[in-house]
């Protein structure tokens, strides 16, 4: 009897949370293959940093892989010899070193290897999948260096992919040794030329990541970061009394559209200002709706968030641990990192050097860097994805963008994935940031956790009405051979 084929392709966070969870909630057997090519399994990009000093950007206690044990990152972490002795609100509320937490995924992936049930199968495939085919009520997947593995049911856990060309910067010039499109490589901050100023285009956290990693290989020279708005990321925690008189009934989901939660937000800043108490608070605690809202809001609605609030919103939810931020704050205070607000007009390679002309509200800046590293954050549009699986599925309309370009359609409950042609597919899912478009916040650990435990739940139900339709399907056949052999 066949157990339910799953195959996963993917094995960071998402993926491999999704196979920890089945295999330690599940009781029957199960077949599942990981497909995972780039990037350590469970760590993924995320926690396999190019630095020892970066930290996660969410505080511990919100950090577990198990949203049923949400202690269980800062548990762990309690036994680690560096933070023995430590109270446990201490722990909960500081920010680890996100190589450290990548630790805890691959302890959670080890564990679940161990105490897995003896009949389930498990096969991690080092390989790049590039095709995924359906026939016959099953999925072909394509590998580039194994045979092509059938499977009933496929999760695209691909998670975050390259960014995107930035405008100004000439195709040629990113094929070349000066670009780099990749910032979470260690080849971005490698070989520097001691001499010479870097580029960075982006001023989100990949780019205060950046800047980290940069200072921490000894690079001593002008670090510049060009984006529309410039540098606009706030401290986690600020210097002031947390806000209070937040009514968290009000600021939850009212279902006032865009303009409500607009006008509910504005009265609890004003509220915050006038009681001199931080704001931030406020967003926080809407973290946990945030999906719902999104989803309550028309198309109309999102486009207008996208257009005008998407910057605010982001700075406001995207803050920095004290310590880096404190660090940033540093660097300009010397002049070491020097931020404009505008956008790449011109590129020129000049022998080992790169003359970079920005705009910056009508007024030209000629910078003369080594190199330009592209920080804008993950291109989530299938469609122009730097991943070739996502290009390829998304070409063939077995995925297709959602309504807003921003990852793939897909049914928000679950993540299962809805073709070009509206088709909805009960055994194609998604997960992660693939589901940006649909429900928003589908970014950090604290959503993530959530989707890896249903879609395990999901999975694991399929794959016990699998095996007694199996069971049904044998005791039909043997009671046909009884009947025929009696005959
Ligand atoms: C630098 C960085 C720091 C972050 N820090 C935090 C943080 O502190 N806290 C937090 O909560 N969140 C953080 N995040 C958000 C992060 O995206 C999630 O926490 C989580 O790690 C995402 O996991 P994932 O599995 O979706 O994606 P990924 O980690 O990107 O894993 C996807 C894996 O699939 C592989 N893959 C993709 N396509 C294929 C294919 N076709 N064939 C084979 N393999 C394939 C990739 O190579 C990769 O290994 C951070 C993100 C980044 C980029």
């Amino acid at each position: 009897m066949q157990p339910l084929q799953i195959t996963i392709i993917g094995g960071g966070f998402c993926g491999a949370i999704t196979a920890v969870n089945l295999l330690r909630d599940n009781t029957q057997s199960l077949h599942i293959n990981i497909i995972n090519k780039g990037n350590p399994i469970a760590r993924g990009v995320a926690y396999s940093p190019n630095s020892s000093s970066l930290l996660l950007n969410v505080p511990s206690g919100k950090m577990s892989a198990f949203p049923d044990e949400p202690d269980h990152f800062v548990n762990w972490l309690k036994k680690q010899p560096e933070f023995r002795g430590i109270a446990n609100e201490d722990l909960a509320d500081g920010f680890a070193p996100r190589e450290l937490y990548g630790n805890y995924l691959t302890h959670l992936w080890q564990e679940a290897l161990k105490t897995r049930e003896q009949n389930s199968v498990l096969t991690v495939y080092e390989d790049y999948a590039y095709n995924v085919v359906e026939a016959d009520d099953r999925y072909y997947i394509y590998l580039k260096n194994n045979p092509v593995l059938a499977s009933d049911v496929v999760v695209l856990a691909t998670g975050n992919a390259l960014p995107r060309l930035p405008s100004g910067v000439p195709v040629a010039f990113s094929m070349g040794p000066k670009y780099f499109g990749d910032p979470w490589t260690i080849d971005s901050i490698g070989k520097l030329d001691p001499g010479g100023d870097v580029l960075i285009i982006g001023n989100g956290l990949t780019m205060a990541d950046t800047v980290v990693a940069l200072v921490e290989a000894g690079f001593k020279n002008t670090i510049y970061t060009v984006s529309p708005h410039g540098y606009n990321i706030n401290i986690f925690k600020e210097n002031k009394a947390p806000y209070e008189d937040r009514d968290t009934g009000s600021l939850q989901l009212n279902n006032s559209g865009l303009s409500g939660l607009l006008a509910t937000l504005n009265k609890h800043r004003r509220s915050a200002q006038a009681s001199e108490s931080s704001a931030y608070l406020i967003v926080d605690s809407l973290r946990p709706y945030t999906q719902q809202i999104w989803l309550s809001f028309s198309l109309e609605e999102k486009r207008l968030f996208l257009k005008y609030l998407r910057h605010l919103w982001g700075s406001a939810r995207h803050r920095l641990p004290a310590n880096t931020h404190n660090l940033i704050a540093g660097l300009y205070a010397t002049d070491q990192l020097i931020t404009y607000k505008g956008k790449v007009v011109k590129v020129i390679d000049d022998d080992d050097l790169v003359l970079v002309t920005l705009d910056c509200g009508g007024e030209l800046k000629l910078l003369t860097v080594q190199r330009i590293i592209n920080c804008t954050g993950p291109e989530s549009n299938p469609k122009l994805s730097s991943n070739a699986l996502l290009r390829t599925l998304a070409a063939s309309g077995l995925i297709c963008a959602d309504d807003l370009g921003m990852g793939i359609k897909a049914n928000p409950s679950d993540g299962c994935i809805i073709s070009l042609s509206g088709e909805h597919k009960p055994n194609l899912f998604t997960i992660g940031s693939n589901l940006k478009g649909i429900l928003w916040e589908s970014t950090a650990v604290p959503e993530l956790s959530v989707q890896a435990k249903n879609l395990a739940a999901l999975l694991a139900e399929k794959a016990r009405l699998h095996q007694l339709d199996s069971q049904m399907l044998k005791t039909q056949g043997t009671e046909k051979q009884n009947i025929v052999s009696l005959g």
